[in-house]
């Protein structure tokens, strides 16, 4: 979709394993802008059958409410396969989510074409457009809480790769000798910056607890911010030098912290990039908070339009998503 086309309004859905998050945008002139949004506890306990009902019901209330709605995305917390719209792996769903169809459901209650985004990149799509990355050509974003969810921005457009995996800036080897990672392998920047390792690295029971300590003045919690915040620098490091980017965008619960975990960062970014200026590169956080992932999926949708996503079958049809189209997930992931 160019920016010239018409006015158009989009659905965002953005499946937590929490929170089942919603939005409409409107894309207008060239701008984008979030009309409403709204949320609900997700139907965990019911399983993927549930959740995917859960997420037409939702999507059907807010499109009734706002007419008009030509596409839809859904954020997925995970890996999905964009040409099926079935998920792969999902971190902190419980369930049997491989190979689960979700586009051609979703798509089927709501009568329009469906999307699948992985929730960090829907985070960095939306950041870019109307966000901390407004006007970045090319942007680095991470987003940091249970996990280190990573996308990069190339040319204005959120890098996928060909099955959407691009940009998990978090599972880049920081340390080949380091501690494992939910991934499979060991001493990624989220084996390091993810917030159950934060807190164990400042001695407290959550990452918030270490944050709160380390602003008293907790020397333990203020080197065990430094000691993450100089990973997570050399991470960001690594995709600055790689990407030379305009701008990186730090997102997620945890860039609360601010200063006591990016000042390290900053520091250690400045120490290893040599070949571009890293004075060149804005390092901002996030503006859009938690519903970064719901207006991000919307935005998705709206951009692959009928073609990349899942269109809504014909009345009366079942719908049938591309049948052996799902590659096997890698070992561990
Ligand atoms: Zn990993």
């Amino acid at each position: 979709m160019s920016p010239s086309e018409p006015a158009g309004r989009h659905l965002g859905l953005d499946l937590g394993a929490t929170n089942l998050k919603w939005t409409v945008v409107e894309h207008a002139d060239g701008a984008w802008q979030a009309l409403d949004r709204g949320q609900v506890l997700t139907r965990v306990a019911g399983g993927p059958d549930a959740i995917v009902a859960q997420l037409g019901e939702i999507g059907r209330e807010a499109m009734v409410r706002w007419p008009g709605v030509s596409t839809a995305g859904v954020g997925i917390p995970g890996l999905y396969d964009p040409v099926s719209g079935s998920t792969r792996f999902l971190v902190n769903l419980p369930g049997a989510w491989d190979g689960h169809p979700v586009a051609g459901p979703v798509s089927a209650a709501l009568g329009v074409p469906v999307a699948l985004i992985n929730d960090a990149r829907a985070f960095g799509l939306a950041e870019l457009r109307l966000g901390a990355g407004r006007g970045a050509d090319s942007m680095v974003g991470l987003t940091l809480g249970t996990g280190v969810g990573g996308v990069i921005a190339i040319d204005g457009r959120v890098h996928q790769g060909h099955d959407g995996t691009a940009g998990e800036i978090g599972h880049q080897t920081i340390d080949p000798d380091g501690p494992s990672c939910n991934c499979g392998n060991h001493g990624c920047l989220e084996a390091f910056a993810r917030a159950d390792r934060i807190a164990e690295a400042c001695g407290t029971a959550t990452a918030e607890e270490a944050v709160e300590r380390a602003r008293a003045g907790d020397r333990a919690a203020l080197d065990g911010l430094e000691r993450v915040g100089r990973y997570l620098g050399i991470g960001i490091a690594n995709m600055i030098t790689v990407i030379s980017p305009d701008k990186v965008v730090i997102g997620g619960g945890i860039a609360a912290a601010g200063d006591l975990l990016l000042g390290p960062a900053r520091d250690e970014i400045a120490r290893r990039v040599r070949t571009t200026s890293v004075s060149a590169v804005e390092l901002v956080t996030a503006e859009l908070g938690t519903w970064a992932g719901a207006i991000g999926a919307a935005i998705h949708g709206a951009e692959q339009g009928p073609i990349g996503s899942i269109p809504a079958p014909a009345a009366g049809s079942v719908p049938a998503p591309a049948a052996g189209s799902v590659p096997a997930p890698s070992a561990g992931r």
